[in-house]
């Protein structure tokens, strides 16, 4: 006789504010498309910024099997804080504005019986996260022009890359300053004026913009885009060699692959981890940890 195999306790966190696309019916959408033979599911809402942190640390300590973060890259990243190198493994229903780390994983955006089916037939994977000083990240991290972006328009409800190209050349034209800093990636130590350094773990910026054609998350390193201050009539040319995907035709753009970046805090800076703006006044450091946290993705997802 076989031995029946016990149900999977999953728990799906969502928050019912923030974002810029409705979640109310997400509930719903739970209650008809999980697999009540392989799922036992439970739905918490998050009441405050960070809640999502603790509400998975929580279900790691009750020994649920899945955690599922309902969003974008923000709120992937305040989930997968608790389950670094634990047993229970990352979902995600993308619902964010950026979803870079979803979309890597081909887990359909805005799509939640698609994500939900995801979860049913999925297979758990081993990825790599970005350790920094401050907190995980899961998809990319850095500072420069998307940080300045991310802080302007945080507020503003960003819909897709149009709007996204368009905030970023408003920045460009009318407030962007590059900024003096000093950083080390593995041995190569740059020190000068920045338009843009960001550090990839996923390859998406999130808004179905990635200037990578390829990054792995199984890889042990970061893919780094290093822009330098440019001549402003190259902004357009710039702006679609990235949109290209190719980069590297560019002269001010430098491209590395890191194990470990130390970017030296002299002053006050402005940083973004996923997609979310803070400033710090110290060194920040930026650290690969190979294959730290486990998360379902798609059964025939074969490069990642
Ligand atoms: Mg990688």
């Amino acid at each position: 006789m076989d031995a029946v195999q016990e149900k999977k306790k999953i728990m799906f966190i969502i928050n019912p504010i923030s974002g810029v696309y409705r979640k109310k019916n997400i509930p719903e959408k739970i209650a008809r498309y999980i697999d009540y033979v392989k799922y036992d599911y439970t739905i918490r809402f998050t009441q405050y910024a960070g809640h999502a942190t603790l509400i998975a640390q929580q279900a790691v300590e009750q020994g649920y099997d899945v955690c599922v973060a309902v969003g974008g890259d923000g709120s992937i990243n305040e989930v997968a804080q608790s389950l670094v190198g634990t047993q229970t493994a990352l979902g995600v229903i993308p619902y964010g504005s950026g979803n870079g780390f979803a979309t890597h994983l081909k887990i359909p955006p805005r799509d939640a019986e698609g994500a939900i089916n995801v979860l049913n037939t999925g297979k758990i994977v081993k990825l790599d996260l970005i350790k920094t000083n401050l907190r995980y990240v899961v998809s990319n991290a850095g500072f420069g022009i998307d940080s300045s972006v991310a802080r302007r328009f945080h507020h503003h409800k960003i819909r897709g890359f149009a709007s996204y190209a368009w905030a970023v050349m408003k920045e460009l034209l009318l407030y962007f300053k590059p900024f003096d800093a000093k950083v080390e990636i593995d041995d190569v130590v740059l020190e000068r004026e920045f338009y843009l350094f960001t550090a990839f773990n996923a390859n998406q910026y999130g808004y179905n913009f990635s200037v990578f054609p390829f990054t792995s998350m199984k890889d042990g390193v970061m893919d780094v885009i290093v822009l330098n201050p440019f001549p402003f009539w190259k902004l357009f040319y710039i702006f679609f060699c990235c949109v290209m995907k190719r980069p590297d035709v560019v002269k001010e753009a430098e491209i590395f692959r890191a194990r470990r970046i130390k970017i030296h805090g002299t002053k006050k800076m402005l940083y973004q981890f996923d997609g979310d703006s803070v400033i710090w006044h110290d060194d920040v450091m930026l650290e690969v940890v190979p294959q730290c946290i486990q998360v379902i993705v798609p059964e025939h997802l074969n490069s990642f």
